[in-house]
């Protein structure tokens, strides 16, 4: 079996790693001259600047499988005990964010007020259809409206970058939709959990239920390197295929194969099956992007002004400000800045201010920093800065999105061997990604 996988992102190239140790003859193509997609890691002057993400979370097993069937396990770094302090912009300070859900009850975060109508989430009753319900919408109804601007809100923008408004909850949080589902709420749901991990001898890592956040020694990139040397001799790079069906065949850049993966964002997955079925290309083209604008600062430890012991902050949209969060970077992986030095990466833009995206980059570094500067009262000039902008950073799971990927993956099974892996499908995350990766893998070889 021959098969051709488009987009040499994570997806991809995941994708394409999981058939070639199978057995199966893969070709991969990608637009750029580099592989990676999303995931590019800068060194320049002694700092390791991610240009996107800056690792995964240990507590799924997906990416940490795929690492060690690369044999890289050595090259894993974890991030410090300081990745446990997270905090949210609140009225003009920084509030650190409870650990637990429990905690937020001692919180400062949220009024007394608030924190009633957190509790009484025990007594609303679920939601008895399965229609699709914004995040928004959930939130207020099962935990109020001052848990969505202080908690949700932020909380979105930070890893979707997105608007709970018009949000999917079932697409974007599948594990909360299930709690309701099954346990009838959320702390109801907690409970029960916490105890079935009891029972299991389980217990979740030290930044919460979702495991540790995890990156390697040289930055993300380190992944990317490692896939591209397995698939030495498969690769295809500045190439953007035609996708074409012949004759019951599929034609990638005009040669032939069993089965496609397109691995590609879903807008240029649209483009790419605009000539093979007219409704696949339309339900691509309406999976809607979030743009997102990463600005690095390197600073002088010295006089800095802040103690940076910390993950960051992430800003609720009710605050105002024109960032949606900051990550301190050298704290959570100390060896991302030289001795005596500090990396900080403000995220900008997302879909709460698109507009600011594409502000001329001397303005857009200029906000930033004023907006560091005022939130956490830096007293320096950074002496390195980087500016990377994903145009269509992060795949915005609108209501109505499973419905979508549903029929996107099941014209594909009727055009007969064409498949889909991106992260805008099932999940926005690397590990998300690595899942879906091995999925797809065994679906095309079930399918052959
Ligand atoms: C700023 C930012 C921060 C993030 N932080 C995190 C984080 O900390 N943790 C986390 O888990 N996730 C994070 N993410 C999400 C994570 O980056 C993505 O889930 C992941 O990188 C997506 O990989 P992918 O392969 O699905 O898509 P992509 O990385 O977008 O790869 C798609 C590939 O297809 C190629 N392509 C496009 N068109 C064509 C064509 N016509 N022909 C051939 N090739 C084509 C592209 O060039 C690209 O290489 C972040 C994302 C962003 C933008």
């Amino acid at each position: 079996m021959k098969v051709a996988v488009v987009g040499g992102g994570i997806s991809g190239l995941a994708t394409a790693f999981y058939l070639k140790r199978k057995g199966v003859e893969v070709e991969l193509f990608e637009k750029e001259k580099r592989l990676g997609g999303k995931m590019r890691t800068v060194r320049e002057k002694g700092y390791i600047v991610e240009t996107g993400p800056n690792g995964f979370l240990d507590g799924k097993p997906y990416t940490l499988n795929l690492v060690r069937e690369l044999g890289i396990e050595g090259e894993l770094y974890k991030s410090s005990d300081k990745s446990r302090k997270r905090f949210i912009y609140s009225k003009g300070r920084l509030v650190r964010l409870p650990e637990d859900p429990f905690s937020f009850l001692l919180s400062p975060l949220l009024s007394p007020k608030g924190k009633v109508r957190l509790l009484g989430e025990l007594f609303v009753k679920p939601k008895k259809d399965n229609s699709d319900e914004s995040l928004a919408s959930f939130v207020k109804r099962r935990l109020g409206e001052e848990a969505l601007d202080k908690l949700l809100d932020p909380m979105v923008a930070g890893i979707f970058a997105g608007d709970p408004e018009r949000m999917s909850l079932k697409a974007a949080f599948p594990t909360i939709y299930e709690l309701e589902k099954k346990y009838g709420g959320l702390i109801k749901g907690l409970f029960a959990k916490v105890k079935e991990n009891k029972g299991k001898g389980s217990s979740s890592g030290p930044s919460g239920p979702g495991g540790n956040l995890t990156s390697f020694k040289e930055g993300v990139s380190q992944l990317i390197g490692a896939l591209e040397r397995e698939l030495k001799g498969s690769v295809n790079l500045g190439v953007s295929p035609k996708v074409e069906k012949l004759n019951g065949k599929w034609l990638v850049n005009g040669k032939e194969f069993d089965a496609v993966v397109v691995a590609t964002p879903a807008y240029a997955a649209s483009e790419l099956l605009k000539g093979v079925n007219g409704r696949l290309s339309e339900l691509l083209s309406q999976i809607e992007y979030s743009p997102i604008a990463v600005v690095g600062f390197g600073f002088e430890k010295e006089g800095l002004g802040h103690d940076l012991d910390g993950f960051g902050f992430l800003v609720p949209k009710k605050e105002g400000r024109k960032i949606l969060g900051a990550l301190w970077d050298s704290s959570v992986f100390p060896n991302r800045a030289p001795e005596g030095k500090a990396l900080i990466r403000v995220m900008v833009g997302g879909a709460r201010q698109p507009e600011l995206v594409n502000l001329p980059p001397r303005e857009l570094v200029k906000l930033a920093l004023s907006e560091l500067i005022d939130i956490m009262g830096i007293k320096r000039a950074p002496s390195e800065i980087w500016l990377f902008v994903h145009e269509k950073g992060i795949p915005h799971y609108t209501l109505g999105h499973l419905e979508r990927v549903q029929e996107v993956f099941r014209l594909g099974q009727e055009l007969g061997n064409l498949f889909f892996c991106n992260n805008a499908y099932l999940g926005v995350g690397l590990n998300d990604c690595t899942k879906a990766a091995l999925e797809t893998a065994e679906k095309v070889i079930l399918m052959n």
